[in-house]
């Protein structure tokens, strides 16, 4: 049994706000650490769209891995990425698994980027949904892009 973890965010949230590539439309970005118990556990990224002709979506990535040690460290960094946005035929905003780091460049930060079906076996899937529903509820930004303000 996998013991449930006490989240928190870390104390240097950031965000950013840049121009979509499809529509010019604003992308609002806001990005930190999690905390695990106390230590640093994960950093996420989320990107807010605003496109003019397309759904309003979240896409969220998560990078788990070791911390804090410097660069030469980062040889267990894993990402997953989940969109969250409208789907057909439901009232409510769905996440699905997508591919991770689509918006950023690779590198020691990313490590290996998940897709989706690599994800769906990977062991820490449900790792991934746990701080990604806490991203969802507790993230000012993302929570009132997908739930509304
Ligand atoms: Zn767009």
């Amino acid at each position: 049994m996998m013991s449930v973890m006490s989240l928190t965010f870390g104390p240097d949230r950031q965000t950013r706000e840049f121009q979509c590539d499809c529509c010019q439309a604003p992308i609002e970005r806001a990005w930190n650490f999690i905390y695990a118990d106390g230590a640093a556990y994960a950093v996420y990224f989320a990107n807010c769209y605003h496109h003019k002709d397309r759904d309003h979506d979240a896409w969220i990535d998560v990078i788990f891995g070791t911390w804090g040690a410097g660069s030469e460290q980062w040889t267990d960094h894993v990402s997953f990425a989940c969109r969250v946005g409208p789907v057909a035929g439901q009232d409510t905003p769905a996440s699905t698994l997508v591919t991770a780091g689509l918006a950023h460049p690779d590198g020691p930060l990313f490590g290996t980027k998940l897709d989706r079906e690599t994800a769906l076996q990977h062991p820490k899937l449900s790792e991934f949904w746990e701080v990604s529903d806490f991203i969802l509820e507790n993230d000012p930004l993302v929570r009132g892009h997908v739930y509304g303000r």
